[in-house]
């Protein structure tokens, strides 16, 4: 057996002893449905870094850039599917007593492959929430009509309904994240390179609690060296593995 053949064993028996499971997933996850993700080479837009972008001072700065910006990430999404990681952990939901899906992607695509209940940290690529009167709006025109759009309610300037690094994410929100890690055996930490808060924390959260936590990424992580599985492979490959009985790694 290798180590990766050792180690998904492993982590399929901590899963099949579970009643309850948290998931938490990062870009990495629709990377192989085709979606650039943040911290590597595609993941740039005309060299900037995504910290530059991804504010709302950015944005009051430059409007225009920030949704040149989201209509660019829009358009690398709009014909992505789902890919066998989003399906292996739709499918999970019907073999297990509980499972809550965190995701920090904004794309949607996890819904798409039929999970349900998604906790979407980040917010949602297709709403445009107005700057001054709060209304969302749906809206998969790509590209948008106008740069920036305006409110259809009121006229005033949107802004993609996504949360951005200095912004807070809504506090129940994080309490019923907590309260799942709690509830949780077994925590799975897919595609995320731990670096942004709150999401980079909860793996840590899950340990002090001695909850099992199994990481999959293709790249080292800061907090590996706490998780008690770690799997470097891509999750699209792996994760189909983990939860039917009849495969084997090729
Ligand atoms: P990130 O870009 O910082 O890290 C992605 C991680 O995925 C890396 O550690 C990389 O090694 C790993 N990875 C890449 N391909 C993989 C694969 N096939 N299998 C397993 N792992 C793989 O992403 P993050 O940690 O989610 O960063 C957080 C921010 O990025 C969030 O705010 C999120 O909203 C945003 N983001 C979302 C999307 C999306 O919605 N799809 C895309 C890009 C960025
Ligand atoms: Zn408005």
């Amino acid at each position: 057996m290798t180590e990766t053949e050792d180690k998904i064993s492993q982590a399929r028996e901590e899963i099949e002893n579970a009643s309850n499971i948290v998931i938490l997933t990062g870009a990495g996850i629709s990377a192989e449905s085709g979606v650039p993700i943040f911290r590597g080479q595609e993941g740039l837009w005309q060299n900037y870094r995504p910290e530059e972008l991804a504010t709302l001072e950015a944005f009051w700065k430059d409007p225009k850039l920030i949704w040149e910006w989201y209509d660019w990430r829009r358009n690398a999404v709009k014909d992505a599917k789902p890919n066998p990681g989003h399906y292996a952990l739709s499918e999970l939901e019907n073999n297990l007593q509980k499972v809550t899906l965190v995701t920090q992607n904004i794309d949607g695509l996890h819904q798409m492959a039929g999970s349900s209940g998604v906790i979407e940290m980040h917010g949602n690529l297709w709403q445009i929430r107005c700057t001054k009167c709060g209304d969302i709006e749906q809206n998969f025109d790509v590209p948008l009509r106008e740069l920036p759009p305006k409110c259809k309610k009121c006229g005033e300037i949107g802004r993609p309904n996504v949360v951005w690094f200095g912004e807070m994410i809504e506090m129940s929100l994080i309490d019923s994240i907590l309260k799942a890690i709690e509830e949780c055996q077994v925590m799975l930490i897919i595609g995320t390179s731990g670096v942004v808060e709150p999401a980079a924390s909860m793996g840590l959260v899950a340990k002090q609690a001695n909850k099992t936590v199994i990481e999959i990424n293709l790249d080292e992580t800061p907090s590996a060296g706490l998780y008690d599985i770690v799997i470097r492979e891509k999750s699209g490959e792996i994760l189909p593995l983990l939860f039917t009985s009849n495969r084997t790694l090729s």
